[in-house]
């Protein structure tokens, strides 16, 4: 995908949840009927003008009221097999925040792939085991993107909310200027290692209905996919990881492309043999200069 194109579905994703702007001139949340639909992307729905719902808020409600969240979990399970990571890559407003911030000139460091696995705390304990403990939403009180688009409006629209303010705000404050600040150095660093939504999508990335496909014929290594990542990646190597967010920057190379599970590499390649054959040269190829 093109990068202007990307830049125009963000925009679009960013939006098109978030066009209730009478919330904002009334102070007032959207209760009307598609306040009930989740959304595909972490958008905060206390948001003034949040038409849909967030799915991790939606989640996590369930799971305070110790109940089976069958509707959020069918949305996110039916959108993660069918696209993978897609809506990160190519909607996500907190997502492309991040890209924005990458863009600041500054210092660029990379992030181990280790911290990966903290996504998956995140998720497995701010939003599902200590919300069912302690009947209290802890993602969402703690959750970067909420105090941006959730909180802030908020404390500066009504000053009831602002009278309200505790220690907890402070330490909100601080998460999203440490989210901020750690962007403008590293690709997403939210995204790759704390967001729990990001986590139960890239579960379905090796078997999600889109897939990459790459070329193991024509690929020379260049590296130039990695360099264009907005999560430092490298396709060539892992075309199903789980950490990427499918924005297809890197189908620009004419050695991967996007296909779907039923039309097969459209390459006519990896066979099995290749893939193997592919994956033994791989190991040859020195590390990339970084970003
Ligand atoms: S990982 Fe989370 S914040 Fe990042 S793009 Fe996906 S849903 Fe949005
Ligand atoms: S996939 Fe394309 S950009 Fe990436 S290493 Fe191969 S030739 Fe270079
Ligand atoms: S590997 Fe390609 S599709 Fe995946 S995140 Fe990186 S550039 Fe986007």
């Amino acid at each position: 995908m093109g990068f202007l194109k990307r830049r125009i579905f963000q925009g679009l994703g960013t939006i098109l949840p978030n066009s209730y702007f009478q919330g904002f001139l009334t102070a007032s949340l959207y209760q009307g009927s598609v306040k009930g639909v989740c959304s595909p992307l972490l958008n905060c729905y206390a948001c003034p003008s949040a038409l849909l719902s967030c799915p991790i808020g939606t989640l996590q409600h369930f799971m305070v009221t110790g109940t089976v969240p069958y509707y959020g979990a069918g949305t996110l399970a039916v959108i993660g097999a069918s696209v993978g990571r897609m809506t990160c890559g190519t909607l996500c407003p907190f997502g492309f925040l991040q890209d924005l911030l990458y863009k600041v000139r500054a210092y660029k460091a990379s992030m181990p792939v280790w911290t990966r696995w903290f996504r998956y705390a995140v998720l497995v304990g701010l939003v599902f085991i200590i919300p069912y403990l302690t009947h209290e939403n802890w993602f969402s009180k703690l959750c970067p993107c909420g105090t941006l688009i959730g909180g802030l409006p908020w404390v500066t629209l009504n000053l009831n909310v602002r009278s309200m303010i505790k220690a907890l705000f402070w330490v909100k404050i601080g998460m999203l200027l440490f989210i901020v600040g750690t962007s403008t150095l590293i690709k997403r660093p939210f995204c790759r290692a704390a967001c729990p939504l990001g986590a139960i999508f890239s579960l379905f990335n090796k078997s999600s209905l889109a897939q990459l496909a790459w070329n193991a014929e024509t690929c020379t290594r260049c590296g130039k996919c990695q360099k264009i990542c907005p999560v430092d990646i490298r396709p060539d190597r892992n075309w199903t990881n789980p950490d990427c967010l499918r924005c297809l920057d890197c189908t620009r190379c004419p050695s991967i492309k996007l296909t779907t599970v039923f039309h097969g590499n459209p390459f006519g390649l990896p066979t099995q043999a290749q893939a193997v054959g592919a994956t033994d040269r791989i190991k040859e190829v020195p590390a990339l200069e970084r970003p």
